[in-house]
């Protein structure tokens, strides 16, 4: 199976080597054409405001959402952000994969960063930790919208069909279990 990862910029490599050690193939997405190779997507983090701007001037809106119509498609951090529908940040038009607002930054600037436990809503006993660098809050939740995961009982990880997306970086602590559900299950 190859799985995209966006490749604009950001952390894609992270998220290649996670996909591996599932036996996934990575490839990596910088033109419109490389998704049709793909069966499934994933928006690494970055800065959500670049990210959004090489979307725009390679000519990527439309083609991400005909893909993501189809495919199953992972955001974490600034993925999140270009999930969302509606974000805190006029430089940004997400592309409204999930039904979910989110507020850029809201964890705190980058000297904030942290790494804690998070809890599973489907595996309340499984300890995973979890990596929030300048990570975006999730500000309002949709009709449809499945709460995966949550940190101070504030929804972290998230899924409506097969779009997930998530406030922190699995790839950072090695967790491929979100990676596995969404493109193995
Ligand atoms: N703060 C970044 C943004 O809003 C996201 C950070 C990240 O992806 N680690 O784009």
């Amino acid at each position: 199976m190859k799985i995209g990862v966006l490749a604009l910029q950001g952390d894609f490599e992270k998220h290649s080597l996670l996909l591996e050690q599932l036996g996934i193939t990575p490839v990596r997405i910088r033109y419109p054409h490389d998704l049709d190779t793909v069966e499934g997507l994933v928006f690494p983090g970055g800065e959500s405001t670049t990210l959004m701007h090489l979307i725009e001037q390679n000519a990527f809106r439309t083609p991400l959402s005909e893909f993501a119509a189809s495919h199953p498609v992972l955001g974490t951090c600034a993925g999140l952000i270009l999930m969302a529908t509606s974000v805190d940040d006029s430089r940004i038009n997400p592309l409204g994969l999930l039904d979910i607002d989110a507020r850029r930054n809201a964890y705190g600037r980058q000297v904030f960063s942290f790494t804690d436990q998070i809890q599973l809503t489907h595996f309340p006993d499984q300890r995973v930790s979890a990596t929030f660098i300048r990570a975006p809050k999730i500000t309002r939740i949709g009709t449809g919208i499945e709460i995966l995961a949550t940190w101070k009982n504030e929804p972290v990880g998230v899924m409506s069909g097969n779009h997930m997306a998530l406030s922190f970086h699995p790839e950072l602590d090695g967790y491929s279990g979100f990676h596995k559900y969404l493109f193995l299950s």
